[in-house]
């Protein structure tokens, strides 16, 4: 199977236009979709809607879209976050909320070979930044790939004879991993609608278990548009700013 690997979208319609457009190109089976659709960007309901229409093969919600579609309280946000999540709660649809609000809290099985969740397969909304983070993860997980995301930075660490490894940080990109069948791995493609790692480029992968190969994607959408669209519906400037850079 090979799957379309999205998450961290964050209401970036053009960001997610411009990977699926990319993808099409390289074929893919399903979508496994890793959560926080909304928050940050401008088009909460449009993403919302083009990730229905994708009819992903597994999904799971995000710490964002727990707080947009009233879960949760946005306590633990930022100031930034915080305008941001208010603003996407008023303007998704009660149909999206609600549909928001039914996502599954991960991890969830998808196949014999892959799981999903958001931050990690023990706690849905830990943070997996380092080694440390992603042994306990490694551990914990149930099946050899476990693909997350939350931290919006791309990077994969492998489980292999009791040691841990990290493989492809952003200062060493690789394009494309082989994956090996007596190792476990914890895979972040990267963000598709707001990178950190300091290239503005979305981010997702392709994972092919058939070929036991992940393809790790980057790809320049209209990031002014995005820009134009955030600073236009009122949101904090900064959440414009930060695209042009990935930060
Ligand atoms: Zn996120």
């Amino acid at each position: 199977m090979r799957y379309l690997v999205l998450t961290d979208l964050h209401s970036n319609l053009e960001a997610l236009e411009a990977c699926l457009a990319d993808a099409a190109g390289r074929t893919y089976d399903r979508a496994l979709v890793l959560g926080d659709l909304v928050g940050y960007c401008a088009d909460p309901n449009g993403v919302v809607e083009r990730v229905q229409a994708l009819a992903p093969a597994a999904i799971v919600r995000g710490n964002h879209d727990k707080v947009a579609c009233g879960l949760e309280l946005a306590d633990g946000f930022n100031a930034v976050a915080k305008r941001a999540a208010h603003w996407t709660h008023d303007t998704l649809t009660p149909v999206n909320r609600a549909w928001l609000a039914a996502l599954p809290r991960g991890p969830v099985i998808v196949d014999e070979l892959v799981e999903i969740c958001h931050g990690s397969p023990f706690d849905e909304d830990a943070y997996i930044f380092d080694e440390l983070d992603a042994v306990r993860a490694l551990k914990t997980s149930q099946r050899p790939i476990c693909l997350f995301g939350h931290t919006h930075w791309p990077v994969t660490f492998e489980l292999n004879g009791g040691r841990v490894e990290t493989i492809g940080a952003s200062e060493r990109w690789i394009d494309r991993l082989t994956l090996r069948a007596e190792s476990k791995y914890m895979l972040n493609p990267g963000s598709v609608g707001q990178p950190r790692d300091g290239d503005p480029r979305a981010a997702y992968a392709i994972v092919d278990t058939a070929t036991m190969t992940a393809d790790l994607i980057r790809v320049g959408y209209p990031i002014e548009t995005t820009q134009a669209k955030v600073i236009k519906a009122g949101l904090p400037d900064v959440l414009a700013q930060r695209l042009a850079v990935g930060r």
